[in-house]
């Protein structure tokens, strides 16, 4: 089972065979859940004693069990945070997969932590931060949110004289990703939940009035998103960290989706202030083309980060060489696979303008949305989108309208849209991540609401 034999070099072509297959696929089908019975009528048992061999175990995957996952980067494919890797990244993905890395420290993975530490210094540079900036890239959203929080609590215990509080209190709006409440219950903090504007946005002022309000000297960060899941607003992170700055809070900015659009010329001015966080997070997964998956976690000042999470064992100990960088003291993790690497790739094959390009490409497909919107006379635009999420309604339908529409795309295999609530009011939700969705695919979308 582990040498390299005949059998070995056979597997590699049919895998090879498979990859280029799927790659090549214009556009790739959307595909389709189906229930577990249906799969284990199609599928039947695959793990057995003997085993069923490669060929059978690929051709199940290739005929039943790939075409019950939906294909999360066809150009239609515009609910939730879609994503569209490049091939470059996906392709290395198979080279990480083969290769063996192991990718908590440097002694073990100098090289690979190497070129995931330049792919993290370009997002550091493009957010502002300073030289000595740096950090990992963790599984998702979910872990740097909590993996950064973890970081400041940390930084505000061994940074206060004094008892500590009788509970730490951390704040962040209604709008703020539900992994943020995740952390505050993971971590036992009190969520303090600060007002926003009518669109949704996170202001200096609306957070001083909030602060102001509660009565908590547990209070040591503030998490403000740059680009909302939902809706894709980016709340005022100049106004926020400067009041973070002057009441002495940790600033964490939560740009899984949003802060891809650093990338972007035309959209870096909206996310003005993030240089002045102390951490923040972004999926690659999501707006930089990466495959799942990858969340960039940076860190203003990564020291803080090391102390907090550093796992301490015996065994351990001839990883902690002076001057060597080890991804897993940044976060809550220990064995990690390098899954930066995809990533590096294809920026290093791109380079960083491609990715420029990408990402204005879809912010004026986005703003092509809201216009054909716009010019529709039985739609109409909910909110101005600040990035390349764009939320309209469709006069007259109930919420059983909307998912009547929806689920028909989705049977129908043309494309999935589901409908979300803004306001408490249902209204459709179209995010555009991927470079390969046209103008035309999104006309063709509003036309099937008319
Ligand atoms: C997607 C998302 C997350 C969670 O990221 P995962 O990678 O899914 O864990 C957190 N915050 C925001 C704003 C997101 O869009």
């Amino acid at each position: 089972v582990h040498r390299f034999t005949e059998q070995t070099d056979l597997l590699a072509g049919a895998i090879l065979d498979y990859a280029r297959r799927r790659l090549m696929l214009d556009p790739v089908p959307l595909d389709g859940s189906r229930t577990a019975e249906e799969l284990a009528a199609l599928a039947g048992q695959t793990v057995t004693e003997e085993g069923v061999g490669p060929k059978a175990a690929l051709a199940v995957f290739d005929e039943v069990l790939s075409r019950a996952c939906i294909s999360v980067d066809h150009p239609r494919f515009l609910s939730f945070i879609p994503a569209a890797p490049t091939d470059a990244a996906m392709l290395f993905d198979l080279v990480v997969g083969v290769s063996s890395i192991y990718g908590g420290s440097w002694l073990e993975g100098a090289g690979a932590v190497y070129a995931e530490n330049e792919a993290l210094r370009w997002l550091a540079d493009l957010a502002g931060f300073p030289p000595e900036a740096g950090g990992v890239f963790v599984q998702g959203g979910t872990l740097g949110n909590l993996s950064a929080l973890v970081t400041a609590r940390h930084a505000a215990r061994v940074g206060r004289a004094g008892p500590p509080p009788a509970r730490w209190a951390v704040a962040a709006t209604t709008e703020a990703h539900s992994s943020v409440t995740t952390a505050a219950n993971v971590m036992d903090l009190e969520l303090v939940r600060a007002p926003t504007d009518e669109d949704g946005r996170l202001t200096g002022p609306l957070l001083r009035s909030a602060l102001d309000a509660v009565d908590t000297d547990g209070l040591f960060a503030v998490v403000a998103t740059a680009g909302t899941t939902n809706v894709g607003i980016i709340d005022d992170l100049s106004g926020v960290a400067a009041l973070c700055a002057e009441r002495r809070l940790w600033l964490h900015v939560d740009g899984a989706y949003g802060a891809a659009a650093l990338a972007a010329p035309s959209a870096r001015p909206r996310l003005a202030g993030i240089e002045r966080a102390d951490s923040f997070i972004v999926d690659p997964h999501k707006w930089l083309f990466a495959p799942f998956d990858c969340c960039a976690l940076l860190y203003r000042e990564p020291r803080l980060a090391r102390s907090a999470h550093a796992q301490a064992a015996g065994y351990l100990e001839p990883l902690q060489t002076p001057g060597e960088w080890n991804p897993s003291d940044f976060a809550i993790h220990l064995s990690r696979r390098a899954r930066g690497l995809p990533f590096w790739f294809s920026l290093a094959t791109h380079g960083t303008r491609a990715y420029a390009e990408a990402v204005e490409r879809t912010l004026v497909v986005a703003a092509a949305a809201a216009e054909d919107v716009r010019r529709r006379s039985y739609l109409e635009l909910v909110l101005e989108p600040d990035l390349s999420i764009v939320v309209f309604r469709r006069v007259g339908w109930s919420p059983s309208d909307y998912d009547g529409w929806s689920e028909r795309l989705r049977r129908t295999k043309f494309a999935l849209v589901l409908p979300t609530v803004h306001g408490r009011e249902m209204v459709a939700r179209l995010a555009i991540v991927n470079p390969r969705t046209t103008e035309a695919d999104i006309s063709a979308i509003l036309d099937t609401m008319a």
